[in-house]
């Protein structure tokens, strides 16, 4: 296994994120072999914390984890903490210092990696100042890697781009998205590219509708502040929904790299024509949750949610693909917090069989074949099939072939994030977005919202916590003489 040589510099180095996903997906990389001798971390962040409390720190981030004590405190030795203010110039001359002894003392090869991990408002300071006080590398690469939110609307999105750009190109910049480290997001791509039973069918031709759920069984949790000036749209749809949309419905790629992927992802996205005002009110729908007895508390009941939000915590839409490939198939998408399950899913629908001469339980319809893919909390697929019914019957009767991936595979698999760094580690941009493709969903975002924004409450609709959401939800789809698929 070949080791990766690189400096980290992690901005918000004691923050949630740090502690919670990025430390033990470094340490997973280190178990791994992927980082060894090598490599060396510096966190940044506001508090006075000495070298020996931050590896304490980090330490506690890895309970739990595999390996020996012993391990575990060779690896902390790799951190360094330097208590900054990314908005004081004098700070990054002393990070530099650090950094360039580092690379020294680990041999990094001149290697950086910077991780923002502080609230956005911060970024457009921090590329600056690692700008003008010259903490790019010269040799090596340097890297700059951009959590979500990423933006609120199209305009900040940009404004954040241009931001970073001053200091990093498109091609230094990795966006996150943690949907597309996710196993049957990554799967998409093989199971439709190397399956010509699935390749040649996925198309308007055979394909009847798409329907997307990312269903959350928790509340709004700690995140109150952050879910008031967001929503499940900006939260859910703009990113995550609209990468799986990209993923399943992009024209296969010329080739297997990341220029050829992004391409095809931002020419389908761009094909997805944002809706006027009146498309947005008959396509989209939007929802709060509402608690009761043994259902916890409403949203606006939750601390630090205003007791008059408007903030949706569900959403079901309507999206239209305007290109040949899939003019007439609509995605169907619906995301929303305190469901009654946490599921995410993509069922693939298939048009049903023209003319059918065999006999069926009742003369039904012959069932259509579904596609459904497994993202979590399992992780597999079901194809819905036809056959005959057991036993003296030739009626036709539906069946289900189920592959669940491997649980002890599955357990060895690295997490999302550590596959994330590593990812990074090695250069390859396939698994985070293009510049291209968040600015197309925003747009599409974008003009739901100012819809939403302009009604206020009007149009909002109220669903009892631990249900599938609003009824209109459902509307959506009967008035297309479709159903959900997926029924909770
Ligand atoms: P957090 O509030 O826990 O941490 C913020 C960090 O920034 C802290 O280390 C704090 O000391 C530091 N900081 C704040 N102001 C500073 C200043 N002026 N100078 C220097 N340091 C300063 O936040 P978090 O939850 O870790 O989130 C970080 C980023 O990652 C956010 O953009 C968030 O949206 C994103 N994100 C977080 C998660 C998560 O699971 N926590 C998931 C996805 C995305």
């Amino acid at each position: 296994m070949t080791e990766e040589r690189a400096l980290f510099i992690i901005f918000g180095g004691s923050g949630d994120l740090a502690q919670r996903k990025l430390y033990p997906a470094l340490y997973g990389l280190y178990f791994q072999g992927r980082l060894a001798k090598h490599f060396a971390v510096i966190g940044t962040a506001r508090r006075p914390w000495t070298d020996d409390h931050y590896h304490e720190v980090v330490k506690q981030s890895l309970v739990g984890a595999p390996g020996s004590a012993h391990q575990k405190t060779e690896f902390a030795e790799h951190f360094y903490y330097q208590s900054h203010d990314v908005t004081d110039a004098a700070h990054y001359v002393t990070l530099q210092k650090l950094a360039s002894k580092l690379n020294l003392q680990y041999q990094l090869d001149g290697n950086r990696i910077f991780y923002m991990a502080m609230a956005p408002r911060f970024f457009a300071t921090i590329a600056e100042h690692v700008k003008s006080e010259q903490l790019l590398s010269p040799d090596g690469y340097n890297r700059l890697i951009v959590e979500k939110p990423f933006g609120r609307d199209y305009a900040s999105a940009k404004q954040l781009n241009d931001d970073i750009s001053q200091a990093f190109s498109e091609e230094q910049i990795y966006r996150i998205d943690h949907y597309l480290g996710k196993e049957m997001v990554q799967d998409i791509m093989p199971l439709r590219f190397t399956n010509p039973f699935l390749e040649n069918v996925w198309s308007n031709q055979f394909i009847d509708n798409i329907q997307i759920t990312l269903a959350e069984d928790i509340g709004v949790e700690e995140r109150a502040g952050y879910y008031e000036t967001a929503g499940a749209l900006r939260d859910m749809v703009q990113n995550h929904i609209f990468q799986i949309i990209a993923m399943l419905t992009m024209e296969k790629p010329s080739r297997y790299d990341a220029t050829a992927i992004h391409e095809a992802k931002r020419a389908v996205l761009a094909a997805i024509k944002p809706y006027t005002p009146a498309q947005v009110h008959t396509n989209f729908v939007r929802g709060q949750y509402v608690g009761g007895d043994n259902l916890g508390l409403s949203y606006r009941e939750e601390d630090n949610i205003a007791a008059d939000s408007t903030v949706e915590t569900y959403v079901a839409g309507r999206v239209d693909i305007d290109n040949d490939r899939w003019r007439g198939v609509p995605i169907y998408l619906r995301t929303g917090k305190k469901m009654p399950a946490k599921t995410s899913r993509i069922d693939i629908v298939f048009k049903p069989t023209k003319d059918n001469i065999l006999p069926t339980t009742g003369n039904a319809p012959v069932r259509a074949n579904v596609v459904t893919l497994i993202i979590e909390p399992d992780t597999g697929m079901h194809i819905t099939l036809n056959g005959k019914e057991i036993g003296v019957s030739d009626a036709v009767s539906p069946f289900t072939l189920d592959h669940a991936l491997d649980k002890d595979e599955l357990a060895k698999a690295p997490e999302a994030y550590q596959r994330l760094l590593l990812n990074i580690l090695e250069g390859n941009k396939l698994t985070f977005t293009h510049w291209d493709e968040l600015a197309a969903s925003w747009h599409f975002i974008d003009a739901v919202r100012n819809v939403w924004d302009n009604d206020k409450a009007d149009g909002l609709a109220f669903y009892p916590s631990e249900t599938m959401g609003p009824k209109q939800a459902d509307e959506l789809l009967s008035r297309d003489y479709r159903t959900w698929i997926w029924q909770g």
